[in-house]
C-alpha cells in the first residue's frame, strides 16, 4: 500500500510540474505541494557491495541447499515433533553443520506433550460403505475400540456452526465445509485454519461427538492435510480429523441427497506427557560485536505423512546454506550470525517458546524465518523502527537483482521466532511465492520433487544477502538502544 501511495504522488508531480505560474492560479492545487523527494536510503560501501555481489553470484550456483534438504529428507524422513526421528534429525543436523564448519554447535533440549495417531480411519457407513482419506489432527483424542459410529451434520463455515442450536449438532459427528482461498502470500491460510482448532472446542459445547473438517489446502486431491488443533490449550475432549478435499466433496454430494449420512470415526492416538525435543543451534562467531545476534530460524521437525521437504526442510536447507555462504567469505561479520533449527514447531511451536525463554537476555538485533516452503523470494518486508526504514530500502536494493520487491513495514517473522518479536526483536520477512505451498502443506505429497531447485538457490541468495548486511552494519533496527 506504501509504494501505491508514493507511485500516486509520483504521477501527480509529474503530472503537474511546479512551475511558478501554477503556483499562483487559484485553485490549482496540486502544484503548491512541493515535488516528493525519495525516501532515504542507507548507503553501502563499496567493499559491502562487492561482497553483496559475491554472495549473489554464489548463491545461484550453488547445490549446497539442495544437499542439504535431499539428506535431510532421504537419511532422516518424516521427523514428529518428540518422536524418535525427530531426535535423529537433532544428531543429522549436528553432523550436517559440523561438516558446514559452523562454531558454538548445540543441542538446547526441552520437553513436550507427545501425540501421534497410531490409527486414523474413517468410513461412511450409510447410505454407502466407502473409506475416506482422513488425517487425525495433532491432539485428538483416541474413540473408544472399534470407534465411533454417528450422523453427520455439514457446516460450510465456522461461523454457521457457531450460531446452529445445539439441538442441530447433539449426538452428530460435525464436518466443517470450508474451503480455503488460493494466495501467493498465502493469506487464505489464517481464514481457514481457524476450524483445524476450533471445531472440536465449538461442536463439544454444542453436544457433538466428534469434528470433521475439509483439509486445510489449497488442492482438489485425495490427500488429508495433518495439524495441529487446539484441542487441549481449549480443553475439548472430541476426537477430530480432516478429510481429504476429494472425500469431503464426496460427503457434501451424500449430505446434499438429503439422505442420512452415518460414518464411523476410529482414532487411536499416543499421547504422552514430557516428551524429548530439541532446539540445534549453530554460530558464525562475529568479529567485532559478538554478543549482537542475527537470528536464521528454521523447524527441524514436521508432520508424518510426507517427508517434510517444504516444512520445513526447505526452510533448514536455504537458512543453513545461505549462513555457509557467509561463513565462507574472506572476513566474517561484525556481529554475530546465528542459525536456529527449531523443536516441535508443529505440535505448538515449542522450539521457539524454549529458545526466547532460554535466550531473554541476549541481544537479538534482527530476525528472519525459512518456513513458507521453496517458492521464489518474491517480497522483502520489514518490521523495523521508522528511523530504519533507509536500511530496509537499502537492503531491498540489494535483492532487487533477484526479482524481489519492497513491501510494508508490517513483516511477521515466523513461527519460531514469534516469541523473540513480541518481546521486541524487529524481524523481516523474505517472503516466498506461496501460491501451491498449501497444494502440499503437511500431506504425504511434501515431497522433495516440490521443491525446484533454481527457486532455492534464489531464496539462499536473498537470505544470505539480508544476513550479511544486517550482521556487518552495526543499523539499529528497533531505534533505540537494543536492551
Ligand atoms: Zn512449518
Ligand atoms: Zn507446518
Amino acid at each position: 500500500m506504501r509504494n501505491f501511495a508514493f507511485a500516486l504522488l509520483g504521477a501527480a508531480a509529474f503530472a503537474f510540474p511546479a512551475s511558478a505560474q501554477q503556483q499562483q492560479q487559484p485553485g490549482f492545487v496540486v502544484a503548491t505541494n512541493p515535488a516528493p523527494t525519495a525516501p532515504p536510503v542507507t548507503e553501502l560501501s563499496p567493499s559491502q557491495l562487492r561482497t553483496v555481489e559475491r554472495l549473489r553470484a554464489a548463491a545461484l550456483q550453488d547445490d549446497n541447499a539442495w544437499n542439504i534438504v535431499e539428506s535431510l529428507v532421504t537419511e532422516v524422513g518424516p521427523r514428529l515433533a518428540g518422536s524418535e526421528a525427530e531426535a535423529r534429525a537433532r544428531e543429522w543436523a549436528v553432523r550436517m553443520l559440523r561438516e558446514q564448519r559452523f562454531s558454538n554447535i548445540r543441542v538446547e533440549n526441552f520437553t513436550i506433550p507427545y501425540w501421534d495417531a497410531t490409527r486414523e480411519e474413517v468410513s461412511v457407513v450409510s447410505p454407502t460403505r466407502q473409506r475416506l482419506v482422513v488425517a487425525a489432527l495433532g491432539g485428538s483424542p483416541s474413540t473408544p475400540q472399534g470407534g465411533l459410529e454417528a450422523e453427520i451434520v455439514r457446516f460450510t463455515s465456522m461461523a454457521q456452526l457457531e450460531a446452529a442450536p445445539n439441538s442441530a449438532v447433539a449426538g452428530r459427528i460435525v464436518f466443517i465445509d470450508e474451503r480455503m482461498t488460493r494466495a501467493q502470500d498465502g493469506s487464505g491460510y489464517g481464514a481457514a485454519v481457524a476450524k483445524r482448532g476450533r471445531c472440536a472446542p465449538v461442536a463439544q459445547s454444542k453436544g457433538a461427538v466428534a469434528c470433521l473438517i475439509r483439509s486445510v489446502g489449497t488442492d482438489p486431491h485425495r490427500f488429508a492435510h495433518q495439524g495441529g488443533s487446539s484441542r487441549q490449550a481449549q480443553g475439548a475432549s472430541l476426537p477430530a480429523a480432516a478429510i481429504s478435499p476429494a472425500d469431503a466433496d464426496l460427503l457434501a454430494r451424500l449430505v446434499a441427497s438429503g439422505r442420512s449420512v452415518r460414518v464411523n470415526i476410529n482414532i487411536e492416538a499416543d499421547i504422552r506427557e514430557n516428551a524429548p525435543s530439541g532446539n540445534v543451534i549453530a554460530e558464525i562467531r562475529g568479529r567485532e560485536r559478538p554478543e549482537e545476534i542475527v537470528i536464521l530460524a528454521a523447524h527441524l521437525d514436521s508432520w508424518d505423512l510426507g517427508q517434510g521437504a517444504i516444512d520445513d526442510g526447505a526452510g533448514v536447507a536455504i537458512v543453513t546454506a545461505a549462513a555457509r555462504l557467509i561463513r565462507d567469505l574472506p572476513q566474517r561479520p561484525r556481529r554475530t550470525i546465528r542459525i536456529l533449527l527449531a523443536g516441535a514447531e508443529e505440535n505448538g511451536v515449542h522450539g521457539g517458546a524454549a529458545y526466547a525463554r532460554a535466550h531473554a537476555n541476549e541481544i537479538h538485533v534482527v530476525g528472519a524465518e525459512s518456513d513458507f516452503g521453496a517458492g521464489r523470494v518474491w517480497r522483502f518486508r520489514s518490521r523495523f523502527a521508522d528511523t530504519a526504514l533507509p536500511h530496509a530500502r537499502a537492503i531491498q536494493r540489494q535483492l532487487a537483482p533477484l526479482g524481489i520487491i519492497l513491501g510494508d513495514n508490517a513483516a511477521s517473522g515466523g513461527a519460531d521466532i514469534g516469541d523473540l518479536r513480541t518481546a521486541g526483536m524487529p524481524v523481516v520477512d523474505l517472503s516466498q511465492d506461496g501460491l501451491d505451498y498449501f497444494d502440499y502443506h503437511h500431506t504425504a505429497d511434501d515431497t522433495l520433487d516440490k521443491i525446484d531447485p533454481e527457486a532455492l538457490r534464489q531464496n539462499v541468495a536473498a537470505f544470505a544477502i539480508f544476513a550479511y548486511l544486517a550482521a556487518e552494519n552495526d543499523w539499529d533496527f528497533r531505534g533505540q538502544p537494543a536492551q
